[in-house]
């Protein structure tokens, strides 16, 4: 990834995650188990010091030590979903080095998640965030977009989406067993795959 810099994007995805730790948390609280922000923030902390012990070569191969290291560490129902998104990056991406490469190895990521978890969109999960932004991606680069272009619309897509999760009644996850009671908050999920999507537009351009 020339303009895309896998390493890059998983140290500002960590970040990100730190710094809205708290948010994340306090959203899990009111309709999960208040684990979220330290779920993500244990994982992606893992996943940097590893980074830092060695670094591949290859965003790849970049990405599937962070998705071994988040399957290892995170628990939960998040580590195996952002484990398989990684995974299923890292297999499309191998070493593509451009925006294309990038929204067709997105896409794939999330189909990952979905394999892995059943949420259809409107769940109030991750993939209401995610499904968004792989969407504008392939839009952006079928339009000839920019890498920057493509990212900018994507991270407006994945908080969109986030965003809308607030009215929505859970359908997977543990937030499904409030029911009705899930509605008119934030899922914590679709909160932190935002921030996925903003770290890529922070890092990758
Ligand atoms: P746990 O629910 O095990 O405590 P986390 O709190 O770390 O795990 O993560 C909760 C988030 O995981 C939810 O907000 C939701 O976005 C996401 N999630 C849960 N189940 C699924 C699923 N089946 N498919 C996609 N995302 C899911
Ligand atoms: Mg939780």
């Amino acid at each position: 990834m020339a303009a895309v810099d896998a390493a890059a994007w998983v140290r500002d995805f960590a970040a990100l995650v730190n710094e809205n730790a708290t948010e994340l948390t306090a959203l899990d609280a009111a309709i999960g188990d208040a684990d979220h922000g330290t779920n993500m923030q244990r994982g992606m902390a893992a996943a940097v010091a590893a980074l830092d012990d060695s670094t591949p070569g290859s965003p790849g191969e970049i990405c599937r030590q962070t998705a071994m290291v988040l399957i290892r560490t995170i628990g939960g129902a998040s580590g195996p979903l952002y484990g398989t998104f990684f995974l299923r990056f890292a297999a499309a991406i191998e070493s593509g080095s451009d925006i294309a490469d990038f929204a067709r190895a997105f896409r794939a990521g999330l189909d990952g998640v979905i394999a892995r978890g059943k949420a259809e969109p409107g769940d109030k999960t991750m993939v209401d965030a995610l499904g968004p932004a792989a969407d504008v991606l392939e839009k952006q680069v079928a339009g000839g977009g920019s890498a920057q272009q493509a990212l900018d619309a994507a991270v407006i897509a994945a908080e969109a989406g986030r965003d809308a999760t607030t009215p929505l009644v859970a359908r997977k996850g543990r937030a499904s067993y409030l029911g009705e009671r899930s509605a008119g908050h934030q899922d914590p999920g679709a909160t932190s795959a935002a921030l996925l999507v903003r770290a890529a537009g922070q890092a990758l351009r």
